[in-house]
């Protein structure tokens, strides 16, 4: 068992331009490695905990950035499994509610918090008997919480409230006829590409070497070759173990593995059309009893309107796009609920992501298991795929401890349910959150770490209240946090820093408005 000693940033969750080089340099000089994890979206950002938290040591590869992928295209709910449980898959259902509480307890609270979901009682709204089977499914979701042993006080139980308080926890909601609603509660992810870095980082500082610009090819079950897309060079490391974590792109890693993508679109409206929501409106899709279309307030000041289930076959575009019939759909079931329809000329962004579902064959996606697997492959690479972004880490606990099963890897037993992210009340870089003058939305997406993101304005010549002010007149983002993803969060371009880094580019005309002072703090962090 090794830990690896990076120089100056050994120990550290740091990373930047400067440490991938490093770390590049390190791995050519010594190309064998314990365990090789392809991909850096969720699922392999936790593998690569995972594992070099068991003390294994761990490359993890990723062609383009961390959370790229499918991780960043979520809902950023953090699931208790009721859908699940409507469907009779108890299994599933009960680990995401498990796993729901990990989070939200222990390893990444400062990133989540509890969202209520309320369902207006609305007379034309709900079908006959509707309103009693949404009942007894959020009573089977509190059942599920408690047997998960998540805190009522975290999670407050279902209930029954009136249209007064409904009004006032989403203020747009269609008002004639409305008899109050009922509301249950989940949990919410500031971001989920947050999460994504918060886990690499977490990795990188317990020793892996997170790579990104880095794609495998030629993978076997004991080797890859490595391209560094931004030079071109290649290296060939030998592994005792690959995990491929490539989600919808895992055929084409192991062409073995055969999967039925399906594509999953939001749109993303002003919050204020909707009154400044602090809950979440949940509304029935007609002629269906178990689908619903959510408006999710989220940060930068706007509401998520989702989601669509759709076949996606052929091949996986880097970016998937969202079709105006699913917008339609979207807006059309919404409006059902609100008090002054929606239009398409409301529509500030959208956008798609394809859910990694296992070919199962027939019947529609929204049917396929969310359950996740891992398979070997003849050439013996290990695949973790399915899931979701909520059951990250038993998928990667699965995932390493087959790798360690089978390659017998020396690696003490997983214990990344007790291990603080970074940001985490717990984790050893973490202080106190500054009590004034320090944005909330700041220390939501910062947590513990809040004091870093200061220093790091501050390194980067933003001195004017620690770097506070906005990346432009009035979007919710500091330069300081700008400054903060080149120095620590190993965004390497304007791009990392819109699309994953901050959430910017949701909204093209946003990304527009800060892109020149990204690119005035992007050259001086990395001159730094
Ligand atoms: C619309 C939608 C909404 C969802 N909402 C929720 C939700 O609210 N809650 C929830 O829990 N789950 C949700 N999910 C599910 C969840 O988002 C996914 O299960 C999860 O993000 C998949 O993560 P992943 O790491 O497996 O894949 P990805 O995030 O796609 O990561 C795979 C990575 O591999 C990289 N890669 C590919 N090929 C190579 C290569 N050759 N070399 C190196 N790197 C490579 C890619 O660039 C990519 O970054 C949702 C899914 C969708 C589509």
């Amino acid at each position: 068992m090794t830990t690896p000693a990076v120089g100056p940033f050994a120990g550290t969750s740091r990373l930047n331009a400067v440490r991938r080089t490093l770390e590049l340099e390190a791995l050519g000089d010594a190309p064998h490695v314990d365990l090789l994890v392809i991909g850096g979206g969720v699922t392999g950002a936790g593998v690569a905990l995972d594992a070099a938290s068991r003390g294994l040591r761990t490359v993890l590869v990723e062609s383009r950035d961390l959370a790229f992928g499918t991780s960043r295209w979520s809902s950023k709910l953090v699931h208790g499994g009721l859908r699940y449980l409507a469907s009779g898959r108890i299994k599933v259902a009960r680990e995401s509610a498990v796993e729901r509480g990990v989070l939200m307890t222990r390893t990444a609270p400062h990133l989540i918090r509890a969202l209520p979901q309320l369902v207006p009682l609305l007379p034309d709204l709900l079908r006959p008997g509707q309103g009693a089977l949404i009942r007894a499914g959020f009573h089977a979701g509190d059942a599920l919480r408690v047997s998960a042993g998540t805190p009522g006080a975290l999670l407050p139980r279902m209930r029954r409230i009136d249209a007064a308080r409904t009004r006032r926890l989403v203020p747009g909601v269609r008002t004639a006829g409305l008899r109050g609603a009922l509301v249950a509660h989940d949990g919410q992810l500031v971001d989920d590409a947050r999460l994504v870095v918060a886990l690499a980082r977490t990795a990188a500082q317990y020793g892996a070497s997170v790579l990104t610009r880095v794609r495998a090819e030629e993978v076997t079950g004991g080797s890859a070759r490595l391209v560094d897309t931004l030079t071109g060079r290649e290296l060939a490391v030998r592994a005792s173990a690959v995990v491929n974590a490539t989600g919808v792109w895992a055929g084409e890693v192991d062409t073995s593995i055969t999967l039925r993508p399906s594509r999953g679109t939001h749109v993303l409206v002003d919050a204020g059309m909707l009154g400044n929501p602090t809950a979440a409106l949940t509304v029935p899709v007609p002629g269906s009893t178990s689908r619903f279309v959510f408006a999710l307030p989220q940060q930068l000041g706007r509401v998520a309107i989702g989601l669509t289930d759709e076949d996606a076959p052929g091949p996986i575009p880097d970016e998937p796009q969202p079709t105006e019939a699913e917008l339609t759909f979207l807006l059309d079931t919404v409006n059902a609920a609100l008090a002054t329809a929606l239009t398409r000329a409301d529509v500030r962004g959208a956008y798609a992501g394809l859910r990694p579902l296992i070919d199962t064959g027939g019947g529609s996606t929204a049917d396929i298991s969310r359950e996740h697997a891992v398979l070997e492959s003849p050439s013996g690479v290990v695949t973790v795929v399915g899931g979701k972004l909520t059951t990250y880490r038993r998928m990667a606990e699965d995932a390493v401890d087959a790798a360690v099963r089978l390659r017998r890897l020396p690696a003490r037993t997983c214990w990344t349910a007790r291990l603080p992210l970074v940001g985490a009340p717990g984790h050893r870089d973490s202080r106190p959150l500054p009590a004034r003058g320090v944005p909330a939305s700041l220390l939501a997406r910062h947590g513990g770490a809040a004091h870093e993101v200061l220093a790091a304005g501050v390194s980067v010549g933003e001195p004017a209240a620690g770097g506070l002010a906005p990346v432009a007149e009035g979007l919710d983002v500091t330069r300081a946090e700008i400054a903060y993803a080149v120095t620590h969060e190993g965004a390497l371009d304007v791009a990392d820093v819109l699309d994953r880094r901050t959430r910017l580019g949701l909204v093209a005309q946003d990304a527009e408005r800060a892109r020149k002072a990204v690119e005035a703090i992007l050259a001086e962090g990395q001159e730094g």
